[in-house]
Parts: C-alpha cells; sequence; structure tokens
C-alpha cells in the first residue's frame, strides 16, 4: 500500500474538523436525493463508482466495519500520478446514502470542492469537475456555500499537500484538468479577497 507521511492523529483531528461545517447550512442532499452517493438509474456506472481512500487514510478505518466494502487497486490499472506506485484502497458504501456521517472520508466532505492549483504552490478550490453519473445541484445552479466549509475544505487540503504523494495527486489533476479543457471554475483563492460569487457571507 502506498505510504502517507499524514499521521493516523492527524486524520483524526482533519475528520474531527470537517465534522463541524457542510456545504449549506442545511442538508443539500435534500435537493437531489444524495446524488453525490450514488449512481443514479445508471447501471453501468455500478461497478465504477466510489472512493479511492487518500494515502494513509485507511488507518483511520476499520475494515471489520460492516458498512463499507473494500478492495485493493493497483495504481497501474487506473489514471494515477507516476509517483503512486502499489496499491490503493476503493471503498464502496454498502447502504449509501446512509452512513456513520463521522467516518465518511475525506473526498466525501470536500466535495462539491475540489483543490487545484492555477501556479506552482498556488492552491485554490473550485468546483469539482471529473466525469460522473450525476448532477450537483450546487455546481449546477451556482450555489453560495457557507463560508466555514468553505474556509475548512481549504486548509486541510493545504495541509494534506503537504504529503508529496497528494501534492503529487493534486497537481496531476489540475494538469489534467488544463489538458481535457475542463472549465475550471473558481471559487476560493487565498489571493482573491474580491472572489465571492459562490461564498455565503462574502458580497
Ligand atoms: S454535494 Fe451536490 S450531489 Fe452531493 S448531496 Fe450535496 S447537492 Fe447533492
Ligand atoms: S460515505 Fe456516506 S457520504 Fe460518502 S458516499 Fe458513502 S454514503 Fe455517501
Amino acid at each position: 500500500m502506498i505510504k502517507s507521511i499524514i499521521r493516523k492523529d492527524e486524520y483524526r483531528a482533519i475528520y474531527r474538523f470537517l465534522d463541524r461545517v457542510s456545504p449549506l447550512d442545511h442538508d443539500c442532499g435534500a435537493m437531489c436525493g444524495a446524488a453525490c452517493c450514488g449512481t443514479g438509474d445508471d447501471r453501468q456506472w455500478e461497478e465504477k463508482m466510489g472512493i479511492y481512500l487518500l494515502p494513509g487514510e485507511d488507518k483511520i478505518h476499520d475494515r471489520r466495519d460492516d458498512w463499507l466494502s473494500w478492495s485493493e487497486e493497483s495504481t497501474e490499472d487506473y489514471v494515477f500520478p507516476p509517483s503512486w506506485k502499489g496499491k490503493v484502497f476503493f471503498v464502496k458504501c454498502k447502504d449509501a446514502p446512509r452512513c456513520p456521517r463521522e467516518k465518511r472520508p475525506i473526498q466525501c466532505r470536500t466535495f462539491p470542492l475540489a483543490p487545484h492549483f492555477l501556479d506552482e504552490g498556488h492552491l485554490v478550490l473550485i468546483w469539482s469537475t471529473g466525469s460522473v453519473p450525476y448532477e450537483c445541484p450546487l455546481i449546477k445552479e451556482g450555489v453560495k456555500l457557507e463560508r466555514d466549509f468553505v474556509r475548512a475544505t481549504y486548509t486541510v487540503w493545504k495541509h494534506l499537500v503537504r504529503d508529496p504523494l497528494i501534492l503529487d495527486l493534486v497537481e496531476w489533476d489540475s494538469i489534467e484538468r488544463e489538458k481535457e479543457g475542463s472549465e475550471v471554475i473558481l471559487v476560493y483563492d487565498p489571493l482573491r479577497p474580491d472572489l465571492n460569487e459562490y461564498i455565503k457571507g462574502e458580497d
């Protein structure tokens, strides 16, 4: 399994920190039937849908927990940065959208935002891009997000990219977006305090 410099207690602290925030001040899953937890009606996506844990994130999960099914995937079989050599954990929720909220993986907690490098070392948050079988209404309608959620998500990604492998992943994803011509919509940039279109209470 690929190694991480992020310690178990750091992952625990990150989970606790993100437990306190949500994209909206109410459950956004009510808007869409928790679309990002499922595959919609598209059965072709059933096998592919799931969550890759970040390097080392498995340390704070118990593989005997019955709400997740686990598999180990070779990084060579999927699109990962070249530095990711070995296996990564891929988890699927058995009873989505029901899950122990305090155990949701990081990818669930920071969606619909994604970390992105505009330039070397210049980390921003954007609306998540990528091919998925559902449409997130927050992204589609450009709904304003809770400021605490945005700031906490940024703090967490800023911390996570101290890990060389996670840094490589975020840099890789950023370059891939550019190559694919994906639309990159900025939500938060610490160097742009004027950027407030998608954050509550910043107009
Ligand atoms: S993040 Fe988007 S897709 Fe996921 S539950 Fe909230 S509104 Fe729905
Ligand atoms: S862990 Fe929870 S929030 Fe994340 S995909 Fe599974 S059911 Fe949805």
